[in-house]
């Protein structure tokens, strides 16, 4: 658990270094070349909490699942680096809203975004994820939960109430490890009975460390 702790100790704020890095060495207008610097820079500059490219597969099983003219809600947008890869994936009619509670992040991801040349089809929204919920209008197809990992359940029973849920969404929990100890979600999801939920080993981003994501598919009409 050290080599975790170390890890952690190492993220401090820097979302800006990353969005001068992509608009230095990336390619405009290229959203694989930004995701593959934004590796880049996680592997050889410093540790970022991105989704990194380990689970690559699994996403690109979700969006098989999932509409070209899908909407996805975001939890979490640190860099970006989610959001250009979700974006890149959906067709001109989708659309990603991202939720953020700091203000770098915010300011780093949107120039990520735009330079991938996506900003058309995402919105990244700055303020804390329980004051944003209750002002967005859904239902959306996929939520996927990045940010701080005490917060899911609470911002999943507050997606809930606000009806931005339909028969079938996806709702995916990134960093669900042992590690990061989210008990408390993992029952939630399990036993609610609102959702068929399936929990995938991987690993944690750029690092062989353990982690795992919960896919859990919301179906209400089976819950209680
Ligand atoms: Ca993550």
């Amino acid at each position: 658990m050290s080599e975790l702790a170390d890890l952690v100790q190492q993220i401090e704020p820097h979302p800006k270094k990353v969005s001068d890095y992509v608009a230095k060495h990336a390619r405009r207008g290229d959203p694989a070349d930004v995701l593959a610097t934004m590796d880049r820079y996680a592997t050889e500059e410093r540790f970022l909490m991105n989704l990194g490219p380990d689970k690559g597969a699994l996403v690109q099983e979700l969006f098989d699942r999932l509409p070209a003219d899908a909407r996805i809600l975001e939890l979490g947008a640190y860099c970006g680096y989610s959001a250009v890869l979700f974006a890149s994936k959906l067709g001109p009619e989708g659309r990603l809203v991202s939720l953020e509670v700091g203000e770098e992040s915010v300011e780093a991801a949107r120039a990520n975004v735009e330079f991938a040349g996506l900003a058309d089809r995402v919105e990244i929204l700055l303020g804390d994820s329980g004051e944003s919920i209750p002002t967005l209008t859904g239902p959306f197809d996929m939520v996927f939960l990045d940010h701080w990992k005490d917060l899911y359940e609470r911002d999943l029973l507050a997606i809930e109430a606000n009806g931005l849920l339909k028969p079938g969404s996806l709702v995916v929990a990134d960093n669900v490890g042992e590690s990061f100890n989210p008990t408390e979600y993992l029952e939630y999801v399990r036993t609610c009975g609102h959702y068929d939920s399936e929990h995938r080993e991987s690993t944690l981003e750029y690092h062989t460390l353990p982690d795992a994501v919960e896919i859990s598919v919301y179906r209400p009409s089976e819950g209680a």
